[in-house]
């Protein structure tokens, strides 16, 4: 069976916004190599560099910071956001079972 990639963003936990410094962007794509998510594309436009610079659809970036890690020119700013904590409850009831709370958090976490 064939299977096309689509840029279709899916539910995340976590979600990011990329702030790319358009000016000092060379082109280079290796944020767009690093990027899993097919999140970064190169524009058409030149920056005031003459290069061609790297635009994000945020709506795809999980926020992972690959891309800002691999840019030479540290130029990626990456803000990550979602990902509430979730509320944990511990009951008296189970403090009393002494159920092993410790497991219990990892399994909320999860
Ligand atoms: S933070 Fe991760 S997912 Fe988002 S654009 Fe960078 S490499 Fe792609
Ligand atoms: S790695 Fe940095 S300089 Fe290279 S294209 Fe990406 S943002 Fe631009």
């Amino acid at each position: 069976m064939e299977t096309t990639k689509t840029n279709t963003p899916r539910e995340r936990k976590l979600k990011g916004k990329v702030v790319i410094d358009i000016q000092k962007c060379k082109g280079c794509e290796l944020c767009r190599t690093a990027c899993k998510e097919d999140a970064l594309i190169l524009s058409e436009s030149l920056n005031n560099k003459g290069y061609r610079y790297i635009i994000a659809n945020n709506d795809l970036c999980t926020g992972c910071v690959n891309c800002a890690l691999v840019c030479p020119d540290a130029v990626i700013t990456v803000y990550r956001t979602g990902g509430k904590k979730k509320k944990i409850e511990i009951t008296p009831g189970e403090l009393k079972e002494g159920k092993n709370i410790i497991s219990s958090i990892i399994a909320e976490l999860k």
